[in-house]
């Protein structure tokens, strides 16, 4: 041959490799096993979607991996595979197209020799009846003898974007790969069911509307992820355009997660402006999703440019919300920036821009399961913010109740609860008995060893009083070295008895002091209150006299006040 017309073919074999279009490359095999994951081979996109096997076997293939994405103007793509069977033996071989459940149809023409051998054609809403479908995967058998080749045509007709990936395997390795099918999406999807088992759960535990948004999230999100990478196929054996439908969840999953931020940013109550946006991101879906309904590819045709609004809004709303400080929204910026990341990831893999790969082909399920697992922190954080609101609310409640020296209530409290327990007591017609307790001679243990060791006497009492009482009497400090109890259920000798192992509890104590030990007594004047006729106030007053006359008689005693008989309690003790 002439040089000139070398040098011109070796140039043109050069140009037509840097822009792509050559001969499709063959396929050899030449060992005994075969299991061909990863080998080159061509592709032609048919605009028109209506060339035939014969119109498409003439024209030039673009050379591409086995597994590939061409985005969505591919819908109707040509594969061409050749086979050489170099390897001296018979091969039994079994073509699979692993991401069929997601066409809408496939062609598969087989050639020997140049000329059409063997034709099959598979329509996705009729699969079931086809032996060629094998759960989500489509599974073509060729026998290649000794020496022989074949080439296969494969037309891929996808509902959206074109995503296609073809193995040659021997029965072994196409009997392993068929087994091995979806795991990790089960254990994903199994996953994010325990998540809305366990918020439906604290739904009813905690009645909180988040949720049960985040429940329908995830149940969208898991909806999506089991019908795009194949399991919703291969575990019912369901494909075309019935499931096709289901993709409605990619719609359903922005709104139950604006829902969902509503809700746990409470921006209705907090953040007006905040919430009018999210109120209208959401008609924007809900719009969406009603066209869905009617038309979901139609609806799905915009979904890129809608899911760029949609992380616009939240990105937006949730760095306002950020810098008027909310404190759970930081971590929702990290879950969602996951998200947006591998969606991202996931968008330019479906539009070919990057190579097909696990983390690529699955970026959306990877997307969503990290948000998931952001937004469930965000539940369980909140969960503690409110727990830590609710404990130093009680703390001041606590706090505004009680004396802070002896821990006992104060005379507020008392008045409060006094009321509620004479209520109940109205309602059993049950006696209710009021102790009012003063320290004998207090001023003389200031006035002879300070108000520090005062204050240690009291406190001693406060103790006795406690040790001394049922749970559900009520002990107060009234002031000074004063003190009220009330007994409910308790008639007038229990209530003596009561007094008496008080007023001998704390004769016997003894606070130390640095001039020795000392000890104090105390009286006590009882009022045995009938709650059908008589209120809190009158019966404090008869205890109080009960106590002057204590006082008055000796101290160290308990009087009771019967109305308007005194009598001498401790004089009815034995010693
Ligand atoms: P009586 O036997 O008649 O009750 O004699 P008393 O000295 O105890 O008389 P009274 O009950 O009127 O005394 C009250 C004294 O208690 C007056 C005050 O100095 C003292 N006091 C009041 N509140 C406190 C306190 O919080 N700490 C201390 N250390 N002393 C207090
Ligand atoms: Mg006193
Ligand atoms: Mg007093």
């Amino acid at each position: 041959m002439d040089l000139h017309y070398k040098k011109i073919l070796l140039l043109l074999v050069l140009l037509c490799q840097v822009i792509g279009v050559q001969a499709a490359p063959r396929v050899t095999l030449d060992g005994q096993d075969v299991s061909l994951t990863d080998f080159r081979m061509g592709y032609y996109i048919d605009h028109s979607r209506s060339l035939s096997h014969a119109e498409i076997r003439s024209l030039d293939f673009v050379e591409t991996g086995n597994r590939t994405t061409l985005g969505t103007s591919a819908r109707v793509t040509w594969f061409k595979l050749t086979l050489d069977n170099t390897s001296g033996q018979k091969q039994a071989l079994f073509v699979h197209l692993p991401h069929a459940y997601h066409l809408q149809s496939i062609g598969i023409y087989e050639e020997r020799n140049g000329t059409l051998a063997h034709r099959a054609i598979l329509d996705m809403d009729h699969a079931n009846d086809s032996d060629l479908m094998y759960r989500g995967t489509a599974v073509y058998p060729l026998d290649l003898a000794a020496g022989e080749s074949a080439t296969l045509y494969l037309r891929s007709h996808s509902f959206s974007h074109q995503w296609f990936a073809v193995d040659v395997l021997d029965e072994k390795a196409s009997r392993r790969a068929l087994i091995g099918l979806n795991t990790d999406i089960a254990l994903m999807v199994g996953m994010m069911l325990a998540l809305v088992f366990y918020n439906g759960l604290l739904y009813f535990a905690s009645s909180k509307k988040e949720n049960i948004f985040y429940s329908f999230y995830l149940i969208s999100g898991l909806v999506w992820i089991a019908l795009s990478y194949g399991l919703i196929a291969s575990a019912f054996g369901a494909y075309g355009s019935a499931v096709f439908k289901l993709n409605i969840s990619l719609i359903s999953m922005p709104i139950f997660l604006t829902l969902f931020m509503m809700a746990i940013f409470e921006t209705a109550r907090y953040y007006r402006t905040e919430h009018r946006i999210l109120q209208g991101l959401l008609a924007v879906l809900i719009g969406f999703f009603i066209w869905g309904l009617f038309d979901i590819s139609a609806a799905l045709k915009p979904a890129s440019t809608l899911a760029a609004v949609m992380m616009l809004v939240t990105y937006s709303v949730s760095f306002s919300l950020f810098r008027k400080g909310n404190p759970l929204v930081k971590y929702f910026l990290v879950g969602h920036t996951f998200f947006v990341v591998f969606n991202g990831i996931a968008v330019l893999f479906y539009k070919g821009l990057i190579e097909p790969s696990y983390v690529s082909s699955h970026g959306v399920g990877i997307g969503i399961m990290l948000e998931a697992l952001a937004l469930a922190f965000i539940i369980s954080y909140r969960i503690k913010i409110l727990e830590d609101i609710r404990a130093s609310q009680d703390e001041l409640k606590k706090q505004a109740a009680t004396d802070p020296l002896t821990r006992l209530y104060n005379r507020r409290f008392f008045f409060s609860e006094a009321d509620y327990i004479l209520e109940l007591a109205k309602k059993d017609d049950t006696p209710v008995s009021v102790m009012v307790i003063d320290i004998d001679h207090f001023k003389q243990v200031n006035d002879t060893h300070g108000h520090g060791v005062g204050d240690q006497v009291i406190v001693g009492v406060a103790q006795a009083l406690k040790r001394h009482s049922r749970s559900r009497d009520l002990v107060a400090r009234f002031g000074g070295e004063e003190f009220v109890m009330l007994l409910p259920e308790t008639g007038m000798e229990e209530a003596k008895g009561c007094a008496e192992r008080i007023r001998a509890a704390v004769e016997a104590a003894r606070t130390p002091t640095a001039g020795g030990d000392i000890h104090c007594t105390i009286s006590i004047g009882i009022a045995v209150i009938a709650p059908r006729s008589e209120t809190m106030e009158p019966a404090l007053n008869r205890a109080d006299q009960a106590l002057y006359e204590a006082k008055r008689s000796g101290r160290n005693r308990a009087c009771v006040n019967q109305a308007d008989n005194f009598e001498d309690a401790a004089a009815h003790q034995p010693g």
